[in-house]
């Protein structure tokens, strides 16, 4: 997609050969007209997969996930992070490990707002090591949900976050694919 990754260049922040910092548009600060067009982008790129649900992880997956849950009418669920494992018969739960934080949380969900057999498009806004993702999904099987994509906004393509989805058998589509990472480098591929 151009214009985020016009967006990228301009005001993108390569910390290092691992870090991207976009918090002036996405993370922090949010672009909404921007979040608008990533918004109908994934809707348009999903729109045959009957998707009833949009799920993210809290918190900067709720942008984009608001705006494509918007554009497909459908609600959207935020999963939560919790520090450690609460036992909650009332929610789903699993252990993923932070690419940032380099640690271990809690990802939960209500097990009300999951039902069985509803098809969800799962929408975040970076892809490393597919922690994240492959945490959501496996909160998805325990609730008999349908995974039927993945939108991210930036992947980072030199990790290996895609590879392990696609082993799955998950469609995962990227609106920016970074090959490289470095102190005031940032390559797409
Ligand atoms: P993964 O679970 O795929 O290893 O990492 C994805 C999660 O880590 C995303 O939800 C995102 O919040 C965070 N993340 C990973 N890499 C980056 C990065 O380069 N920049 C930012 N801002 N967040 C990242």
């Amino acid at each position: 997609m151009e214009l985020l990754k016009e967006k990228i260049l301009k005001e993108g922040i390569a910390l290092n050969e691992h870090i991207l910092k976009v918090d002036s548009f996405l993370n922090h600060k949010v672009d909404v007209n921007l979040m608008n067009e990533i918004g109908k982008e994934f809707a348009n790129y999903f729109k045959d997969k009957k998707i009833d649900k949009v799920v993210t992880i809290e918190s900067s997956g709720i942008a984009p996930a608001f705006a494509t849950a918007s554009c497909l009418n459908v609600p959207m669920v935020v999963f939560k992070k919790q520090h450690s494992s609460i036992l909650n018969n009332a929610l789903y739960e699993t252990t993923v490990h932070s690419f940032t934080k380099n640690a271990d949380y809690t990802l939960t969900a209500s097990k009300k707002f999951l039902k069985e057999n509803e098809n969800i498009l799962i929408i975040d806004d970076f892809l490393a090591n597919g922690e994240a993702v492959l945490g959501t999904s496996r909160i998805l099987a325990m609730a008999n949900c349908n995974l039927v994509g993945v939108g991210i906004v930036i992947e980072k393509a030199f990790q290996a976050g895609r590879k392990k989805i696609e082993e799955n058998g998950i469609d995962v589509y990227s609106l920016a694919r970074i090959s490289k990472l470095g102190e005031n480098i940032v390559e797409f591929m």
